[in-house]
């Protein structure tokens, strides 16, 4: 068997670290961009290097904008008294639909026993930096309503309450098992308004 060239090697294992990609898919990607005209695959790479290079992670709040701080963070309409806490950016256009106007807290995942992810993984203690030096007189924890989501902000909670600030989490309204970026707008609007304090 004639050995395949290191560079397709290279590219089917890249393809495959990224999330939901087999190496089953990998290898057929991996052959369909050697297939196709050499410019649409050149735009491909392109594209990669753009959007790397036009957006920026919020040091503030770990959302993902064009600038730092994010628009978001940087609106001096925004209610500061509110921050809510969402495990994903893009979660975040969800909540300003339903016309949210309080701040952000972007944890860039959930934590999860199943994947090893853990709560330093997460970005929490810049989270408890940040209320502690500006402390909101609310934070609500927009976690989604599954089992990790639920695990999360439990755990959230009890770092967060010591601080003395008020934790809610989104009402119960959410169907369990449904995810934020799923839920019809009016769900999500309701889960916002009914949401409760954790005790
Ligand atoms: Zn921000």
């Amino acid at each position: 068997m004639v050995a395949r060239d290191r560079s397709i090697e290279n590219l089917i294992e890249r393809l495959n670290r990224l999330p939901g990609i087999g190496p089953k898919t990998a290898e057929r990607l991996a052959f369909h961009l050697l297939r196709i005209e050499r410019a649409e695959a050149l735009a491909l790479s392109k594209a990669i290097e753009d959007v790397r290079a036009a957006v920026k992670t919020c040091s503030v709040c770990f959302n993902l904008d064009a600038q730092d701080p994010c628009g978001v963070c940087s609106d001096d309409s925004r209610d500061r008294t509110m921050l809510l806490v969402l495990e994903d950016p893009r979660e975040l256009a969800r909540f300003e639909d339903v016309g949210y106007r309080g701040l952000y807290h972007v944890l860039q995942g959930r934590m999860s026993q199943l994947e090893n992810i853990g709560p330093d993984d997460l970005t929490i203690a810049p989270l408890l930096l940040r209320v502690k030096q500006a402390p909101p007189a609310e934070i609500c924890l927009a976690t989604n309503p599954d089992l990790e989501g639920e695990g999360t902000a439990r755990v959230l909670a009890e770092r967060l309450q010591p601080l003395g600030i008020k934790v809610t989490r989104l009402a119960r309204g959410l169907p369990a098992g449904s995810s934020i970026a799923q839920v019809s707008s009016s769900i999500l609007a309701d889960a916002i308004e009914g949401r409760r304090t954790l005790s």
